[in-house]
């Protein structure tokens, strides 16, 4: 690292105590920038890398709400709206016990180089909560909700910062969410909020969205080689959002996916993941992993061990932060992985990171792998906008091509950067440059 990035990390660790997925965020991003920074001395006279590490705005709430016996909990929310240079802030929520301002603010930093690198008039913010929807009624959630949306309805619009989805706030929150929303400002107001049911604005392929991505930025990358998933095996962790939609167009594309997870386990079916089954258990049921397997003769749950143990020729790591570690990403290297693509947001560690582009492995970030997602909500927007709905097959279309264009920015910029086949590289750059450009256009402001 040059000294000035160097300087500019020490700060944001000084400035941030405690924040380690945050540091290590923006370390990653900062890592890449040298070549960039050498080329364009402009960057660094306007000190438009310290000004990028530092939120725009970070909100801090209290969310009272009560459960169904009439007991009263109090939850902590956050908003961090990052970086506005591109367009409204926007980025998703989470409701997870695991959740505070270090984690929100790692998700923060990312979604300004993801929403960059998508092409599209996007800033970047996240937000979320330490509530844990898991074992609660469908009435607790609706009355967080409620109560989280009656501080955060403050501070967000349509052209002001727009919130969607993450772990844990699916389509049952964002309608609840909406729905306050509405109610508090007594307007119709669609496109404040992405991923809402298609009766209230939503749009079609948006719940597909960032698992379908993922896979169609891997597919670019082997086409390079002449290859794609047809015949392939592929191991995708988690069983949420993201991980259902991996698993259903690497199917579609040919390939056997063996392996699925959620938090108490893996089950692995070498006869194939079944789609509509894990679908049924995980979206309508609301289940278990291991109700999957007690209805398919020859899968079996592995409660324990690390589902990157599960031969593959693709891991697909969709559930959370640093769950892929540096043995994890050994093993995958033994067993013969050629490909690995982050459908969640920074899943390998960076020892990971490093031992599998060092072995070789094609890697893709997923600051650029899982953008599909996002982009669908900018084409959400945009048919807010015009008070339009598209078709499914329209909306996917345009997604695959965002997809295909975001592939092609990562590697032309890493072969501008002389870093062919680099993909952490070309992401970081091309989402950076984008984003600098703007922040020196517009002043110091
Ligand atoms: P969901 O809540 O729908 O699913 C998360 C999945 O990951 C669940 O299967 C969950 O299991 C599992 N999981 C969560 N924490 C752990 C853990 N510590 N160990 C093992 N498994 C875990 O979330 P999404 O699918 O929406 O998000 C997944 C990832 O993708 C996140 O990193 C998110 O930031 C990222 N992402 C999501 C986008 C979206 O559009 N939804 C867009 C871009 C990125 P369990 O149910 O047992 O907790």
């Amino acid at each position: 690292m040059t000294q000035d990035l160097q300087a500019a990390f020490d700060t944001v660790v000084r400035r941030n105590p405690g924040e380690s997925e945050f540091h290590q965020a923006v370390y990653e991003v900062l890592e890449s920038l040298g070549p960039v920074v050498e080329r364009h001395p402009e960057y660094v006279d306007a000190s438009i890398i310290p000004r990028l590490c530092e939120p725009n705005r970070q909100i801090i709430f209290k969310v009272n709400w009560e459960d169904d016996n009439c007991r009263i909990h109090t939850n902590r929310g956050f908003r961090v709206q990052f970086n506005s240079s591109l367009g409204p802030y926007k980025g998703g929520l989470r409701f997870h016990p695991s959740v505070y301002l270090g984690i929100i603010k790692f998700l923060g930093f990312e979604q300004i180089f993801k929403n960059a690198l998508t092409g599209m008039p996007i800033g970047g913010g996240k937000g979320g909560s330490d509530f844990d929807p898991k074992g609660k009624s469908d009435n607790e959630i609706m009355r967080f909700c409620q109560s989280f949306m009656t501080e955060l309805s403050q501070h967000i619009g349509a052209d002001t910062d727009v919130p969607a989805g993450d772990i844990g706030v699916g389509g049952r929150e964002i309608g609840y969410l909406f729905g306050q929303y509405k109610k508090l400002t007594g307007r119709y107001e669609s496109g404040v909020i992405t991923g809402k049911g298609i009766l209230f604005g939503g749009s079609r392929a948006r719940t597909e969205a960032t698992g379908y991505g993922t896979v169609f930025f891997a597919e670019e990358m082997m086409k390079l080689n002449g290859q794609g998933f047809d015949g392939k095996k592929v191991v995708v962790s988690g069983s949420g959002n993201v991980a259902l939609y991996a698993v259903e167009k690497a199917n579609q594309l040919g390939a056997t996916v063996v392996a699925v997870s959620d938090s108490s386990g893996y089950v692995v079916d070498e006869d194939g993941i079944d789609f509509e089954l894990l679908q049924d258990v995980k979206e309508k049921r609301r289940a278990r992993i291991s109700a999957y397997a007690d209805e398919r003769p020859n899968a079996h749950v592995v409660t324990g061990g690390s589902i990157w143990d599960v031969p593959c020729d693709i891991a697909l790591p969709c559930a959370t932060q640093n769950e892929l570690d540096e043995n994890a990403a050994k093993t995958l290297i033994q067993n013969g992985c050629k490909l690995v693509a982050e459908g969640a947001n920074m899943p390998c560690t960076p020892q990971a990171t490093r031992a599998l582009r060092s072995a070789g492995v094609l890697f893709a970030p997923g600051k650029a792998a899982n953008a599909g997602g996002v982009a669908t909500s900018a084409l959400e927007m945009q048919q807010n906008a015009s008070r339009d709905s598209w078709s499914f097959e329209h909306t996917e279309e345009r997604l695959q091509q965002i997809m295909v264009g975001i592939h092609e920015r990562c590697a032309e910029t890493a072969d501008e950067y002389g870093h062919p086949g680099d993909y952490v590289l070309g992401a970081n750059i091309a989402g950076f440059t984008r984003v600098a450009d703007a922040m020196l256009a517009l002043g110091v402001i």
